[in-house]
């Protein structure tokens, strides 16, 4: 064994798998076995492996200017420039955007802005953020309790009551319905119960309600149509914002630029990027504000002083240079559109999967998906063995895939793959749940 503590590990589990090298949309392990890697990563590697041009661009910015910060003001072309493109790409008014390095830190920095946000415009008691059950947005402290997954949550003693994290449904109406509720009725309980949390609460102690648009490690849950819509009404009604975490759904990954776009939701206030944003080639996050909040904070700054929170590699700029020329190549090679199209493609395939009788929802949108395995159709009882094993079973196949919230095996290729290696990864999943049972 080596020196390292592995994230996200059973301690006690031995080390698993070494890679070696990656080109495209496969990885290879020490021994040259070729694996497709059907989770791009971590959900990140938006452009696959070996992408030269995004090389030579990292190579080029380590060569003119390797760092610098971007404290009191200090900067570069890089930072400015992202921070601009990001600006003018997201759906969120009058952008602004603060740099972190990774998807939890940048969901940090958000918690503090509105703190920060609330102190400086006299709100001191507007500062609960409502998250849903099963979420995922992070493992810092305090980022960390907004997740909801038990794993994460357990023997950490999160700061949920200082920090005034609120709980509330999840959408998947696979699961959570009741016996012969309808999607819409199902939406109207879980936005009724949304609202009845924000009435017990109080609306004027409530800051924002978080949500990934899609959810990636709870199991890809894809909420009803019309969920969205009804909660965005909620929160407009009690002036409370809306902030998209697109750590995950960012760029691409649901076959329209942002998660945002694909499930009907209008203007966040704030949103969290990281992963995609640099396709994992060097750590990069973003926070996104609205004008609307950013204003205020200006205004007072010069009564409060400093806004006290920053990184040493916030604005790092050889992750800016790396974003930059990602976002160029995903714009400039059609990869957007290609997600779509290949996404639609993806999901007809893993739809096929349904002819086996232990897969009881597949569901998904563009290029992220998810097989949820149970017992029986009609137990709806939940196969975490044999989606442990069938894991086991892909992975000996040449296949990576996460088994994810216990039962439910997910795939997130890189946006680079083509058809016949969306058939290549389906046909190998279908084999190894067969070899499973
Ligand atoms: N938010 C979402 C939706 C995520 O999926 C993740 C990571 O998977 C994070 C935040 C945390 O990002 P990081 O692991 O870069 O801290």
């Amino acid at each position: 064994m080596s020196a390292v503590i592995y994230p996200t590990t059973n301690l006690a589990a031995t080390e698993q798998l070494s890679f070696a090298r990656g080109e495209g949309v496969y990885v290879y392990d020490q021994q040259g076995k070729q694996y497709l890697e059907g989770m791009a990563g971590l959900w990140c590697t938006g452009l696959g492996y070996g992408n030269q041009e995004l090389i030579e661009t990292i190579e080029q910015q380590l060569q003119t200017l390797s760092f610098s910060h971007t404290f009191g003001g200090k900067t570069h072309q890089p930072v400015i420039d992202l921070a601009d493109k990001l600006a003018a790409m997201v759906p969120v008014k009058d952008a602004m955007v603060f740099f972190g390095n990774s998807g939890s830190d940048a969901n940090d920095t958000h918690i503090k802005l509105l703190r920060y946000h609330a102190d400086i415009t006299g709100n001191t008691g507007r500062y609960k953020i409502i998250t849903r059950e099963r979420a995922y947005h992070g493992v810092t402290v305090a980022a960390g309790a907004l997740t909801s997954l038990p794993a994460n949550l357990a023997h950490f003693q999160a700061p949920i009551e200082a920090l005034g994290i609120l709980r509330t449904d999840h959408p998947h109406y696979y699961r959570g319905a009741l016996p012969g509720e309808s999607e819409a009725d199902f939406v109207a309980r879980i936005t009724g119960n949304l609202e009845q949390l924000i009435l017990a609460e109080g609306p004027e102690t409530i800051a924002a309600f978080i949500a990934e648009p899609i959810t990636g490690a709870s199991g890809v849950i894809v909420p009803p149509a019309g969920y969205y819509p009804a909660v965005q009404a909620i929160l407009d009604k009690y002036g409370i914002l809306f902030w998209a975490d697109e750590v995950i759904t960012g760029f691409g990954r649901t076959g329209d630029v942002f998660g945002c776009d694909s499930m009907q939701i209008k203007q966040p206030a704030m949103m969290t990027f990281a992963k995609q944003l640099s396709s994992a080639y060097y750590p990069i996050s973003a926070a996104v504000i609205s004008g609307e909040l950013y204003e205020p904070m200006v205004a007072a700054s010069a009564e409060v002083g400093i806004f006290g929170h920053g990184y040493t590699y916030s604005g790092h700029p050889v992750a800016c240079a790396a974003a930059l020329k990602t976002l160029e190549i995903y714009e400039r090679d059609g990869l957007y559109s290609h997600a779509a199209e290949v996404g639609d493609y993806l999901e007809a395939r893993l739809q096929e999967l349904t002819a086996i009788e232990q897969v009881g929802e597949v569901r998904g949108r563009g290029l992220i998906g998810a097989v949820e395995l149970v017992e029986d159709r009609a137990s709806k009882t939940p196969a975490s063995d044999l989606a442990k094993r069938a894991t086991q079973a892909a992975q000996d196949n040449g296949l990576i895939v996460r088994n994810v919230a216990g039962n439910a095996l997910a795939v997130c290729p890189p946006l680079v793959i083509t058809r016949a290696q969306v058939d290549e990864l389906v046909d190998k999943l279908g084999n190894a749940i067969e070899q499973a049972l």
